[in-house]
């Protein structure tokens, strides 16, 4: 099994601020595409903003099975086209992987169906997280323990404005005694989407072990469960009278 991996990363905080790109040397992508290249399974691209047509062009998004998206300052400069383009793409059956601030991406908030994908948040120099599983027997939990902790992380808290329904995986708790959603699954069409909290850019929390598999996990997970070159979901199928 091969499974088609395209990181989508702004790639702009890490060119302008030398701590970020100290942090990130070869971008976020290139640190999220690091780890997952070592799965021999995954085939594993990546895009940015600033290139043409943000890196999503036909033939790239042709040989995507999972898109992981990152972003925070930027969400405006992505341009709708390509927005609707890769919206249809989640709906045929492509997975997605939202990570950290790409809550508030346009691409979220359309697939989620709120407007804003608002939360609160605070930055203050690195706080814990502690992360507790709720849904131990998600596979994307999988050689996960019932807790663990972000050691220096941006706080997000409720309330987290995304649509009812969602899928729970984990609940994350901060000293300030606030808590959040921050690991849930939901599907759109055919498409599975997978937003994962934690990845403020100022911290190395990429690098951590846990992130890493839960990600790992999620590309297992959301990746599309029918061959889509096979089907087209805009065909309406007949029923037989009765
Ligand atoms: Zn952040």
């Amino acid at each position: 099994m091969t499974i088609k991996i395209t990181v989508w990363n702004e790639y702009r905080h890490e060119k302008i601020d030398k701590h970020v790109g100290d942090v990130y040397p070869q971008g976020i992508h290139g640190a999220i595409a690091g780890f997952l290249s070592y799965c021999e399974d995954f085939e594993v691209g990546t895009a940015y903003l600033d290139q043409p047509e943000h890196g999503l062009t036909d033939e790239v998004l042709n040989n995507t099975d999972v898109l992981i998206w990152w972003g925070h300052m930027a969400h405006g400069d992505v341009k709708d086209e390509i927005v609707e383009k890769v919206y249809d793409r989640v709906l045929e059956g492509m997975g997605m992987v939202f990570l950290h601030s790409a809550h508030a991406s346009k691409l979220f908030c359309k697939l989620n169906g709120t407007k804003t994908g608002r939360l609160s948040w605070r930055d203050h120099g690195g706080e814990l997280e502690r992360l507790f599983t709720v849904n131990p027997g998600h596979p994307i939990m999988n050689g996960l323990p019932d807790y663990f902790e972000v050691p220096k992380t941006e706080m997000y808290s409720e309330y987290f404005d995304i649509a009812q329904g969602a899928e729970l995986i984990t609940i994350s708790w901060f000293p300030g005694g606030e808590v959040f959603r921050s690991a849930f699954t939901f599907t759109r069409g055919k498409g599975r989407i997978f937003y994962l909290k934690p990845g403020h850019e100022e911290y190395p929390i990429y690098y951590q072990q846990e992130i890493q598999k839960m990600i790992i996990n999620g590309v297992y997970y959301v990746k599309p469960n029918c061959d889509m070159t096979q089907v087209d979901y805009r065909v309406n199928i007949k029923l037989p009278r009765k």
